[in-house]
């Protein structure tokens, strides 16, 4: 099928761009790099009116290394962020590889991703387990949204209609700190049925700051944090890391659908989590691969 009709603009200035955001309200989509956006057009799953091309706008483009964290522009594409992030960021390269294919990464973005709010996608889990942001601006100003405010529901963000995304926040890991990233999918490029990241230093032997985000089983990546709670000052042993993981299971609400049951999700994300968890505290022994 082809879209149905829509007027077509392709700003350069920033001003421009929120100016028709703001004046075309819910009206109006965002394209970036059309990996998600032109299938929702082609099936008419998405039909509005006007379309607000931003990959000609500058300033958007640049992956800008900060102390804590480093902020990548809303031009970034997956694949750029996947080659830089290979140099120091191997759980950001972890991930990335995961997103479809490459010819995909080397088109969507970064933010696109996140905007988009798949709650199968890797991206987003990744912003919730590293407790990202993305810096949103409007006529208004601009704001920082968080990663727990950002996703509300399936393909649904608190961003508002006249909101872009100019830049997102990635959070360095700790130094030490051990990291693990894995999903199941069907074929490699797919969405996953489910997918788990994790995060852990350790402290005096102990389990310090775990932070588990888990994809594919909710309407939202979902923070595993009570489990981090009980996982936290623990001595890193396999029993600990189960107990966790159980815990973290039994609490997901995943649905099921023709790909999978909500029950094989379940246990998915719990073995899924447990391996995430021994990659992490593996890595953080400083002994992992
Ligand atoms: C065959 C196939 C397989 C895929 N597999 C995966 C996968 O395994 N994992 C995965 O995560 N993704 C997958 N994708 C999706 C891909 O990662 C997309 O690139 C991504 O979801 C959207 O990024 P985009 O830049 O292409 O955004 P677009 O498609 O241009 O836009 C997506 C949405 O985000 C909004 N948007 C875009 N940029 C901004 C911004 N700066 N501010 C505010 N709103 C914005 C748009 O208005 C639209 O609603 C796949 C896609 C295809 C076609």
């Amino acid at each position: 099928m082809k879209p149905a009709p829509f007027a077509y603009h392709a700003p350069r200035a920033l001003d421009e761009t929120l100016g028709l955001l703001a004046r075309h309200g819910d009206e109006a989509k965002i394209l970036a790099g059309g990996q998600s956006l032109v299938p929702l057009l082609n099936f008419r799953l998405a039909r509005p009116a006007v379309v607000v091309d931003i990959n000609r706008m500058s300033g958007l483009g640049e992956i800008r290394e900060e102390d804590r964290q480093i902020a990548v522009g809303a031009l970034v594409r997956q694949r750029r962020l996947e080659v830089w992030a290979q140099q120091g960021f191997p759980l950001l390269a972890d991930a990335l590889r995961y997103v479809g294919h490459h010819a995909i990464r080397t088109r969507g973005t970064v933010a696109g991703s996140l905007a988009h709010a798949d709650p199968a996608a890797e991206l987003p889990a990744l912003l919730v387990c590293l407790e990202g942001s993305v810096v949103a601006r409007s006529p208004a100003g601009h704001r920082e949204v968080r990663a727990r405010e950002l996703f509300v529901s399936h393909l649904t963000t608190s961003l508002r209609p006249d909101e872009l995304i100019t830049e997102v926040r990635l959070p360095r890991l700790h130094t030490g700190a051990g990291w693990g990233f894995l999903e199941v999918a069907r074929r490699h490029g797919d969405f996953a049925l489910v997918g788990a990241a994790a995060v852990v230093s350790l402290a005096d032997g102990r389990i310090a700051e775990p932070r588990v985000a888990l994809f594919g089983c909710g309407a939202t990546p979902v923070r595993a944090s009570r489990a981090e709670a009980i996982l936290a000052g623990q001595p890193p042993t396999p029993e600990a890391v189960v107990a966790a993981a159980r815990d973290a299971a039994g609490a997901l609400a995943p649905e099921s659908d023709l790909h999978a049951t909500a029950e094989y999700r379940r246990r998915v994300a719990q073995t899924l989590m447990v391996r995430a968890l021994g990659l992490a505290i593996g890595r953080a022994r400083g002994n992992g691969p």
